[in-house]
């Protein structure tokens, strides 16, 4: 072989090293399902609700009836769902979260304000994936329940984006069980976040993987500029454990590995499914809980020990968020319908559909994985079986880098010996089905 022929051979078996997940047909079908008229035309409702600020109160205007016409829209998607899709509100008392927050209590004459959920059941039901985006908006100050606050991108863009995959995935077969989830309160504090993750730990279910989407508009910056085939996945490694830290943090602090986390664990999995199903896009991975000094929805699910995700276009304009509807200086103020680009939100919606399918198709992952702590310059691996599992996966990387770079299929074994080195490599195994459906990845640690 001459050497060019050589650095070929070479290059060509590195770019097939990268894990990819195989394509599932019912995946990339439903994917081509998803409409940005549809999107474009929810956002356009959502915005005409004047304000959707979590409080706010009123016949045709504010949040009730913008959670009244949110759940009407599910409902229709439940109509397709074979019985599987149910559809209910999460009502809470909001003073259970405005607890130190004087403003927002002498406000405070609603007593009950709702999320709206679709639960789509699977044939595991116990284990969950939630999808979300915040339908409640907010003005320029906080507690202002009566500016008008349209809300478009801030995140009209991320409750279409959730209302259109309700409508796509309903008819779709899954394992996990979904939820679609339209939040409120998110501008308040995260209360609608904070609620439901609170359910989901006390009813014992698994979440094994939530995304929220969250100004996914596409939005030009100040410049006019954008990144159209950029979208952010902001995901937290290693938790610090607090003393009130729930016992999954407090477990998930003392993995010897800085990024691999859960969330870590699933934003690699989502940049997978999207190389796979969309590969116009070009994910970039964000290795921490969220942009500088702001928060999201994922925040409440990662403190409690679940892999969460954020979503959020690639460039801010931040004269949409947060902002009186106003011109100052020649500058249109305000968070508009016409500011958002509805197919960069449809292939943001196509990028969780890829990754929420992907993992709700595929069997759960192996509840632990070890590494053997004999001394040698060889690995031993195993793992815990998974119910329905047919072969399982070994992934590595070398502990700098960010993403698995190595893949090796082992068959249906609970063990093996690899020639990597256990102290210059890092381990993961994920559990397949028959199809090649892949379970996300379970990192190995010290053990047996
Ligand atoms: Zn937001």
């Amino acid at each position: 072989m001459s050497p060019q022929l050589k650095l070929i051979v070479l290059a060509l078996s590195l770019a097939f090293a990268i894990p990819l997940q195989s394509q599932d047909k019912v995946i990339s079908d439903a994917l081509k399902r998803i409409d940005s008229n549809r999107i474009q035309a929810h956002i356009n409702r959502l915005a005409s609700f004047g304000t959707r600020h979590a409080l706010s109160t009123g016949k045709k205007r504010g949040i009730v009836e913008a959670g009244k016409w949110i759940k009407k829209h599910f409902e229709k998607c439940a109509a397709s769902s074979s019985g599987r899709m149910l559809v209910r509100y999460d009502s809470f008392d909001p003073r259970k979260f405005a607890r130190g927050d004087r403003l927002a209590l002498s406000k405070l004459k609603v007593k009950e304000i709702r999320s709206v959920l679709a639960i789509l059941h699977g044939s595991e039901p116990e284990r969950v994936i939630v999808v979300s985006g915040h339908y409640d908006s907010r003005a320029s100050k906080r507690n202002d329940v009566t500016t008008d606050a349209p809300g478009a991108n801030d995140d009209g863009s991320g409750t279409a984006a959730v209302m259109e995959l309700a409508r796509v995935l309903a008819t779709v077969e899954t394992k996990a069980t979904i939820i679609f989830a339209a939040l409120t309160a998110e501008e308040q504090g995260l209360w609608g976040a904070k609620n439901l993750a609170q359910q989901m730990d006390k009813s014992q279910v698994q979440v094994e993987a939530m995304i929220t989407n969250d100004i996914i508009g596409g939005a030009k910056d100040k410049n006019g500029k954008n990144e159209e085939f950029v979208v952010r996945v902001f995901s937290q490694g290693r938790p610090q454990a607090r003393r009130n830290s729930h016992e999954r943090v407090k477990r998930l602090a003392r993995v010897p590995s800085e990024s691999d986390s859960p969330s870590r664990q699933w934003a690699r999995y989502l940049a997978d499914a999207a190389a796979t199903y969309v590969p116009k896009m070009k994910i970039r991975l964000i290795f921490r809980l969220d942009r500088f000094l702001r928060g999201g929805d994922h925040r409440p699910f990662t403190e409690l020990g679940y892999a969460a995700l954020r979503m959020t276009e690639a460039k801010e304009n931040f004269t949409q968020q947060h902002q009186d509807p106003r011109i100052e200086n020649g500058i249109r103020y305000g968070d508009f319908p016409e500011n958002v680009d509805p197919a960069y939100i449809a292939r943001v919606a196509r990028i969780n559909a890829a990754a929420i399918l992907s993992l709700a198709r595929a069997p759960r992952p192996p509840a632990a994985a070890y590494i053997s702590s004999r001394l040698s310059n060889n690995t031993n691996l195993s793992w815990k079986s998974v119910p329905g599992a047919k072969s399982y996966r070994i992934l590595m990387r070398r502990t700098h880098e960010p993403t698995w770079t190595k893949s090796r299929n082992v068959g249906l074994v609970l063990k093996c010996e690899l020639e990597e080195s256990k102290d210059d490599w890092l381990f993961a195994v994920q559990a397949r089905d028959e199809a090649n459906h892949e379970s996300l990845p379970t990192f190995a640690i010290p053990g047996r």
